[in-house]
Formats: structure tokens, C-alpha cells, sequence
């Protein structure tokens, strides 16, 4: 009698696992999936990022099939630590969300919209991003002729952020 008891245990024990999984999938596939309410009113991420190692620098905005993307160079995220990338990908955003014209050939940077965006940024990455962005901006990184010297940059996230 034990003996049946303890064999039937062991034949049923395995859905227990298994049915553990699947929720766990099906849960997922409701955070995750195409079909969740809340992932369209998630304002930080219906802009697609793209990875593009021809980059010659952590992100930029362009156009990808009619509409904004950020591209990010994931060999110079690599190098210079995922930090100082969510910062540069924030400062992206952040050309989008004011309107700022995606670079093109014939359009140079605006020293004014890189400064809306490093204000921009620096309200919404997370303090530890600001915090590496503002050390090599302080060291003299980020420098360059339409965003102004990396102290400049420096000081604009001081302004604007959260330290
Ligand atoms: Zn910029």
C-alpha cells in the first residue's frame, strides 16, 4: 500500500515542475510579449535601438525604415562600460523627445541641442550613468567641437542632474 502510494508520488511529481515552468512562460510572455497593455505605455521604450559597429562613436539617431532609431557602436559600449552607453543612448533619446533633425550630411550638430540633450539625459538616466558620464566628462572625454569641452558637459550635468 505504501509502496503504491510512493510510486504514484514519484509518477506524478514531475508535472508539478513542469507546470511551474509554464507559468512561469506564460507569465513572461504577458510582461514581455507584443500583446501587453502596458508595454505601449512605457514611454522610455517604443524607440528601437539598433547596434552598429561602423559607428564612430557610442550612439547617434537616424532614420531606419521611415522612423527614429538609436544605433550604438556594442564594441565601443564594450570598451567604455555599459554606464557611460546608457548615457550616451539617453542623450539620444533625448534629441528625439525635444525634436531636435536627426544628423545628415548636410547638417552639423547644434551646439544648443546638445546641450538640451545632455540636460535631458542627465534627468533620466540612472544617478550611477549621470555619475559616469560627469567623470569623463570631467576628464576631459565627450569633448567635441558642437558639444564644447568634456567640462563644459561636465558642468551641464551638474545643472541639470541629480547630484
Ligand atoms: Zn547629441
Amino acid at each position: 500500500m505504501i509502496r503504491e502510494k510512493a510510486l504514484r508520488l514519484l509518477r506524478t511529481k514531475p508535472i508539478v515542475p513542469r507546470f511551474g515552468v509554464l507559468c512561469i512562460v506564460f507569465l513572461a510572455a504577458g510582461f514581455l510579449g507584443p500583446f501587453s497593455p502596458g508595454r505601449a505605455a512605457d514611454a522610455q521604450s517604443p524607440i528601437p535601438e539598433i547596434q552598429d559597429t561602423r559607428l564612430h562613436d557610442f550612439a547617434m539617431t537616424k532614420m531606419v525604415d521611415g522612423r527614429l532609431a538609436i544605433a550604438y557602436n556594442p564594441v565601443v559600449c564594450e570598451r567604455m562600460g555599459p554606464l557611460l552607453c546608457g548615457f550616451y543612448r539617453m542623450h539620444e533619446r533625448g534629441h528625439i523627445a525635444l525634436g531636435h533633425p536627426p544628423l545628415s550630411g548636410a547638417t552639423g550638430k547644434r551646439e544648443e541641442d546638445e546641450i538640451q540633450a545632455d540636460c535631458w539625459a542627465a534627468q533620466r538616466a540612472s544617478r550611477a550613468e549621470v555619475r559616469a558620464a560627469y567623470d569623463y566628462f570631467l576628464a576631459g572625454g565627450g569633448s567635441t567641437t558642437a558639444n564644447g569641452p568634456g567640462a563644459f558637459r561636465a558642468l551641464t550635468l551638474r545643472r541639470c542632474g541629480q547630484f
